[in-house]
């Protein structure tokens, strides 16, 4: 589907073997093709551009190794900026607070908070041998408390019982108060998303934020979500205060630029991608792959 960036740069250096360092123009040519690889990836223009620069700054004048082809050498350097936005290592979900620890999910409707919700939730039962307590706090879309109650009940996680009614901080505190008397180590609260971004969405997450004093903000967001990457971490970061980024979807045939995108504008990591519909479809997000996925 997509030229690797390394045939196109070797295409455009194979001219130029020979030479000791990279000069201006060689860079700025392989830039052409570094910023077209980086757009066909899905990563948001501010994104491209700040990154190019980077990238500009590290490559002019660098001393080509005797043993690679100026063309690897530029892939090199591309690939280690790449890793150093990306951060070196995965971060896990951080549970480290007194019980019942929050974590709160957001995110844009369809996004895959739900099913991202009870994946961990699932996680953190099975592997981690955590007692889990899930909340939805969607009271806007008709069935979305149902749809976690029966995620829970396939995946053997407790949800907290639906009062008819409530409003999500009500329902935010309610499973705080729940989980602390039931002893639970983790509350998973699963907000209510929305078509777009808009104001009385942020007001109800910081609202719910209130409540729950939540140790982790996860944003769901689609791997696909292109340009609009920027403006949704963005948003929510400066509104809401994300800990973290799940990005779903990553099963599809995007290449994943939207988790530089993300995390170059909200310094917060990728921590989990999701990899498929089904209830284990979560991995924890490795830098270099993404890398070498976004690079192609
Ligand atoms: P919400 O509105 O944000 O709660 O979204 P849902 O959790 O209901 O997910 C919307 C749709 O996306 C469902 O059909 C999910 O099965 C699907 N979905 C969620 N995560 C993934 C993923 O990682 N890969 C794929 N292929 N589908 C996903």
């Amino acid at each position: 589907m997509f030229e690797s960036l390394s045939d196109r740069l070797s295409g455009i250096f194979d001219k130029l073997t020979g030479r000791g360092a990279l000069s201006e123009n060689d860079v700025n040519e392989a830039l052409r093709e570094i910023r077209r690889a980086l757009i066909e990836a899905d990563v948001a223009l501010p994104v491209v551009r700040s990154f190019t620069d980077k990238v500009r700054n590290r490559a002019v004048g660098a001393e080509v190794v005797k043993s690679i082809t100026p063309g690897q050498m530029v892939v090199k350097i591309v690939h280690d900026q790449l890793v150093e936005m990306l951060g070196e290592e995965s971060h896990g979900i951080d549970l480290n607070a007194a019980a019942p620890v929050a974590i709160m999910m957001v995110g844009l409707q369809g996004s895959g908070k739900t099913t991202t919700t009870s994946k961990i939730a699932r996680r953190l039962t099975q592997r981690d041998k955590r007692k889990v307590l899930m909340a939805s706090l969607d009271t806007r879309r008709p069935a979305a408390q149902e749809q976690l109650k029966v995620l829970g009940e396939q995946n053997g996680v407790d949800t907290l019982p639906i009062i008819e009614g409530q409003g999500p901080v009500e329902i935010a505190k309610r499973a705080m108060t729940a989980a602390k008397l039931g002893g639970y180590d983790v509350v998973m609260l699963d907000t209510a998303g929305r078509i777009h971004i808009d104001e009385p969405l942020m007001v109800e997450m910081a609202e719910v934020k209130a409540a729950a004093n939540p140790h982790e903000i996860l944003l769901v967001a689609d791997a696909l979500t292109g340009q609009d990457a920027v403006n949704l971490a963005q948003s929510f970061n400066e509104r809401v205060g994300i800990t973290g980024i799940a990005l779903t979807r990553m099963d599809g045939d995007g290449r994943g630029g939207a988790a530089l995108s993300m995390q170059a504008v909200t310094g917060k990591p990728v921590k989990l991608i999701g990899t498929g519909e089904k209830s284990d479809a979560l991995e924890e997000f490795h830098p270099r792959r993404i890398a070498d996925r976004i690079l192609g």
